[in-house]
């Protein structure tokens, strides 16, 4: 499901924001749900107003360990994407 988000830059590489999809289930994204930049991979967090902030790196190591498998997975996902980008 994609839900349509206010739209803002990611804060580590300024690629515009204005869209989330959800990995796991058919809903649309909260304050405080996580989420990985589509073109740089860093992980976000959700706003109240549905903007993103960088997830710190001391909250991203309170997370249990299977939220940090899924987050890293989609980071490599995305990063593989980009390098086939690159190659062809
Ligand atoms: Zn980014």
């Amino acid at each position: 499901m994609k839900t349509v988000t206010p739209s803002n830059k990611c804060p580590n590489c300024n690629y515009i924001i204005d869209r989330a999809s959800s990995i796991d289930s058919e809903r649309k994204p909260t304050k405080g749900d996580l989420s990985v930049c589509f073109n740089c991979g860093t992980f976000l967090i959700f706003n109240r107003d549905l903007t993103v902030s960088m997830l710190s790196h001391d909250k991203f190591t309170k997370l249990d360990l299977s939220t940090k498998q899924a987050m890293l997975k989609a980071k490599l996902g995305i990063l593989e994407v980009h390098q086939d980008e690159n190659q062809n």
